[in-house]
């Protein structure tokens, strides 16, 4: 019998071979992961995570070291070819030619995948769903940033795929464009019941769209599950602080610790997070407490846990941190 699960990845491991570094950038660090079908699923990671590496392993575009997946049912290592006929997928980088009107890019990917003379009827339907009618003899070149990752996503159902495989299908796009892109998401897995694996590195995007995710830290899922559940099992409420300047964190985070009631004191530069079951009425003796040790707060907000703050708990890091700390790397994939 086939898997239930649409994707399932087993201690996928992938090291790049890097000039001048012996040991090579450890991508994907023993990554397992289980898509249920007819969802979105999100993987969600700051930039270098390894997100991109999983979509080419699972999309049959690279080799883990070590590992297995099953995709549809099928071993992604053993039929690579009966995976690609089985899935749709739209690269961080888009695939388009650009020197090509939207109507062309879409009757040659239906040509590509043996729709024949139906090509051009799949290429207009695929062009009215996605709101590029009107710019459907355009070249892709002249498209905005939204109309392009419309048509990348179109570009990838022509054959009708099971699967659907979006590498940061929003990345750079404006609030509005992005919005439509959620919606035009949801409906691929509501109406149509297709499999979304999508990766994000933004946190908002992987809590609305997302009925499930899983979060990536250097190579390994660290949490699975829905948005909401990884939420709730951090209890009561988060508590932030800023520290005013020339404040010791160190100081500030023992006097914390030592009141009744706070507990996951976590210090990220100078900001500090820790948990109360009932953050409003924990303020004031927080705030005194600071000032008793001579590390007082600039500002305070309190709050229920969003996902940064279980990244932060499961990291140690803020997630913006994260960011930060890759992006000197550059966006290299
Ligand atoms: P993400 O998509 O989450 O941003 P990637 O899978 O693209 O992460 O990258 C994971 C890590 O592997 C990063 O440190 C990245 O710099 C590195 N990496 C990705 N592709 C290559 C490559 N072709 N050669 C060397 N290093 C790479
Ligand atoms: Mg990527």
């Amino acid at each position: 019998m086939p898997s239930s699960a649409a994707i399932e990845a087993q201690g996928l491991v992938k090291t790049y071979a890097v000039r001048g570094d012996k040991e090579g950038v450890r991508a994907l660090d023993g990554l397992d992961v289980t898509v249920p079908r007819g969802a979105v699923f999100g993987l969600l990671g700051p930039n270098g995570a390894g997100k991109s590496t999983t979509i080419k392993i699972l999309t049959t575009l690279a080799r883990p070291d070590e590992g297995t997946a099953i995709v549809d049912g099928i071993d992604v290592l053993r039929r690579p070819d009966r995976v690609r006929r089985a899935i749709g997928v739209v690269a961080q980088r888009s695939g388009a030619d650009p020197g090509a009107t939207g109507r062309e890019n879409l009757v040659l990917q239906g040509r590509l995948h043996g729709l024949g003379a139906n090509a051009a009827s799949r290429a207009d339907e695929l062009l009215a769903r996605f709101g590029l009618t009107g710019a459907a003899g355009r070249l892709v070149k002249t498209y905005s940033g939204g109309m392009q990752r419309r048509l990348d996503v179109a570009l990838g159902l022509v054959h009708r795929p099971e699967v659907l495989f979006l590498d940061e299908p929003t990345t750079g796009l404006d609030p509005e464009s992005r919005a439509a892109m959620w919606e035009e998401i949801t409906r691929l897995a509501g109406e149509d019941g297709m499999t979304v694996l999508l990766t994000t590195h933004y946190l908002e995007e992987a809590d609305r769209l997302a009925g499930r995710i899983a979060i990536v830290d250097r190579g390994r899922v660290v949490a699975e599950g829905p948005p909401d559940e990884l939420k709730g099992a951090l209890h009561g409420d988060v508590v932030h602080l800023e520290l005013a300047a020339e404040t010791d964190p160190a100081a500030a985070r023992s006097a914390l610790q030592d009141l009744q009631g706070i507990r996951n004191v976590l210090v990220a530069g100078d900001a500090i997070s820790a948990r109360s079951d009932d953050g409003a009425s924990a303020v004031p003796a927080i705030l005194a407490a600071l000032q008793t040790a001579g590390a007082p707060a600039a500002s305070v907000t309190v709050a229920r846990p969003s996902l940064d703050d279980v990244y932060l708990r499961l990291t140690g890091r803020r997630y913006s941190e994260s960011e930060d700390l890759v992006a000197e790397g550059a966006n290299r994939s």
